[in-house]
């Protein structure tokens, strides 16, 4: 009988689907999609790492109705749009985009039931175990693995949920620091995201109008 090795995130190598530079309004970014279980990691990489110590890293889970939409249910837009500014002022970290984390891992569909049982009255936590989920169905090996893949060996990680540094470092990349990114939402203001728009998406949304602005401007000098 052979020994059974278990499997973990360090004995499985993600596959690397495509590398491209992608121009974005924070500037271009080296960028890794790694395929993993029918789940996509762009992995948007900065500067050069190096030896791989204390890498500056947002591990950002997919929200359509958040990152794409502009929805004031949450605040991942503008925590994602923080994250590409505090990198790129760095000059060096990595940006992971993860698909099929949507909803903390519950998918597209069952955020929008478990939001219309929020409205309701349910707490997140209560509208995931009704929907028949746990609180959060995310696990981070498979981005454990990409940062590895890419030279990563210790992080300091962008993120206001404890969790995730310790799912990093259950996974074998250790967390030397966790830096919180502040936004309206979590500095305990009341954020009227049914009536109105709160400071932090006015940011965005000025931000948004600036370099639609400037892509106007260009067009027409150009
Ligand atoms: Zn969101």
């Amino acid at each position: 009988m052979g020994t059974h090795l278990p499997v973990s995130a360090t004995t499985i190598a993600p596959r690397e689907v495509a590398n491209l530079t992608l121009p974005t309004p924070f500037g271009g970014w080296e960028t890794h999609a790694f395929e993993w279980a029918g789940s996509i990691h762009l992995c948007l990489c900065r500067g050069r790492m190096g030896d791989g110590e204390d890498v500056l890293v947002r591990m950002h889970s997919e929200c359509v109705t958040g990152d794409a939409l502009g929805s004031l249910r949450c605040d991942c837009g503008i925590q994602l749009r923080h994250a590409f500014r505090a990198i790129a002022a760095e000059g060096r970290g990595v940006l992971v985009y993860s698909t099929g984390h949507e909803g903390r891992g519950i998918g597209l569909a069952n955020k929008l039931r478990a939001y219309v049982l929020q409205d309701r009255g349910f707490d997140t936590a209560e509208a995931n175990e009704h929907l028949g989920f746990r609180v959060d169905e995310r696990t981070f090996g498979d981005v454990a693995a990409c940062l590895r893949a890419l030279g990563v060996r210790s992080v300091r990680l962008m993120s206001n949920n404890r969790d995730k540094a310790a799912a990093l470092e259950a996974a074998g990349i250790p967390v030397r620091a966790v830096v919180a990114l502040v936004t309206t939402f979590n500095q305990g203001i009341e954020v009227e995201r049914l009536s109105g728009v709160d400071s932090g998406h006015r940011e965005l949304l000025a931000a948004i109008d600036a370099w639609i602005e400037s892509l106007e401007r260009r067009k027409q000098e150009g």
